[in-house]
């Protein structure tokens, strides 16, 4: 028999068990005390770099044991916790502890989830997941679509599909210079930066992209909407797309997607909602009617990597008919042997968006889906948005605090010095200081939202760690900084 491979890559059964468990009752002692170390540790990124080291790319190979521990000890001791119960920044939620085993599992099959031959029980999960996803945003189970990496590459997956099915026939042969109208794509003026990439990279131009303005609740104004698409009609444009928020970034406001859907049927327009923040809430039966207008949709972006405590990244595009997911990206390259020649058809996801080797983000997303069940995710969420409105009470109720605004599970809220009520100046810069001495001392991390004119600190809970004793001791941290900045500040304009 041929003796095996000595290899410099390979590492033996004892020695990689061994490692594992280190690695696991590491990962195990951080989780059990995760709440019990800061935020974050805040360094400048030179201090890191001196942490880290300069040296050269290794010449010679060094025991996985030791590189391990040390990586362990670097990321352990030097990171941003978004786990930690008192994070609540941007959208970015605590990561499902099943994720990371799920994780470890797919790497170890580490199935090229383009192709069904070369992973067979891996593209099945897959689409058990998006189908299970279609249902617990209860639209209709014919959605079929697409994992990616996140909510930006969710919305581009969809942009490109809408501008395949919408703009004249020759465009993927021609290109766009060879339509005879310009196009046009219309969102609100809240919508994600997102867009602007999207105009750029499929050939439309940021100037393609209509920005409406929003109306008393900070909805997409639906009239504004109608009459800029007559305009551009009148002005020998073509209209493709509409798109609607359901909950917008900053304040997590879900525009009115049943009025966005009788605009797109009257004038023959592709319906694409980003939900990639707020469509999960739509599982909650109370609040299931802010979506009303969700399963009119032509293609609808999620995040399983925010609401869904799904670890970092995880996107998913669903679309109504998923053969424009085919139109647009199909091809049959003579060097894929992938047809399948019996009665069923396996379905390749490279046929279906941009990527063509793909991992196996499915794996994390659908086994939490059956850790925690849909009950469970109805508690989370709705746990998560009673959460984000108690501080804004805890806020309003405040003599020093203003709540600003509160919707899904976002609040926006600023810190107020009684003599300085109506400084709207002297207001921005005291809470841009206050919330970049928060943002690295590693007691509480929130981020920030710009409202009517006002810069606020944003909560946004995606954030299974949190409790209610967390968001009064924020409210404490966020008053004791407020005063020091206030001091501090009042300091300064004096000299
Ligand atoms: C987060 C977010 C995005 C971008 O998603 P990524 O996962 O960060 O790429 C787009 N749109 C909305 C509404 C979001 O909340």
């Amino acid at each position: 028999m041929a003796a095996k491979r000595v290899n410099p890559i390979d590492i033996n059964k004892d020695e990689f068990r061994d490692i594992g468990h280190r690695l696991i009752d590491d990962i195990a002692d951080f989780l059990d005390t995760i709440d019990k170390r800061p935020v974050t540790a805040g360094q400048s990124p030179s201090k890191l770099q001196s942490i880290l080291g300069s040296g050269n790319l290794p010449e010679k190979g060094s025991p996985a044991g030791e590189l391990l521990a040390r990586a362990t000890d670097l990321l352990l001791n030097n990171s941003l916790f978004n786990g930690h119960p008192k994070f609540m920044g941007y959208i970015t939620a605590s990561a499902a502890p099943i994720g990371a085993l799920a994780d470890l599992l797919a790497a170890t099959v580490n199935p090229n989830v383009g192709a069904h031959i070369l992973s067979p029980m891996a593209t099945e999960i897959e689409k058990q997941t998006i189908s299970w996803l279609a249902e617990f945003i209860g639209v209709s189970p014919n959605y079929g679509g697409i994992l990616v990496s996140g909510g930006n590459m969710a919305n581009f997956t969809a942009f490109l599909a809408a501008r395949t099915a919408m703009a004249p026939k020759n465009v993927k042969e021609d290109g766009l210079s060879a339509a005879s109208k310009p196009l046009r794509v219309y969102c609100s003026k809240t919508t994600h930066t997102w867009i602007d990439k999207a105009a750029i990279l499929f050939g439309l131009g940021t100037n393609a992209v209509r920005w409406i303005k929003t109306d008393s609740l900070n909805r997409m104004d639906n009239t504004a909407l109608e009459q800029a698409i007559e305009e551009d009609l009148d002005n020998g444009c073509q209209p493709i797309m509409v798109i609607g928020t359901a909950g917008d970034v900053s304040t997590g406001v879900v525009d009115d997607l049943q009025g966005i859907s009788v605009l797109c049927k009257r004038y023959q327009l592709w319906f694409h909602i980003d939900g990639a923040y707020g469509v999960p809430a739509a599982v909650i039966p109370t609040y299931k009617s802010l979506f009303t207008g969700l399963d009119e949709a032509d293609s609808i972006a999620l995040d399983p990597h925010k609401w869904l405590y799904s670890p970092l990244e995880a996107g998913c595009t669903l679309v109504k008919d998923p053969q424009h997911l085919l139109d647009t990206y199909s091809s049959h390259p003579e060097y894929y042997n992938f047809t399948t020649t019996e009665e069923e058809i396996a379905q390749n996801y490279y046929e279906y968006g941009l990527q063509n080797s793909r991992g196996f983000r499915a794996l994390k997303i659908w086994l939490s889906l059956q850790h925690i069940g849909r009950a469970g995710y109805e508690k989370l969420i709705g746990e998560d948005i009673d959460l984000a409105k108690r501080l804004f009470e805890l806020a309003d109720d405040h003599p020093e605090l203003e709540a600003v605004s509160n919707n899904l599970s976002i609040t926006t809220l600023r810190y107020v010095p009684s003599d300085k009520k109506t400084d709207l100046t002297y207001l921005n810069s005291l809470n841009q200081q206050l919330l970049n001495t928060l943002q690295t001392g590693g007691e509480a991390f929130l981020s920030n939202a710009i409202v009517r004119e006002m810069y606020c600190l944003r909560a946004c809970i995606v954030n299974f760690r949190t409790s209610e004793s967390d968001i009064r001791e924020i409210i404490d941290i966020i008053v004791r900084v407020g005063r020091e900045t206030n001091i501090t500040l009042r300091n300064e304009n004096k000299n």
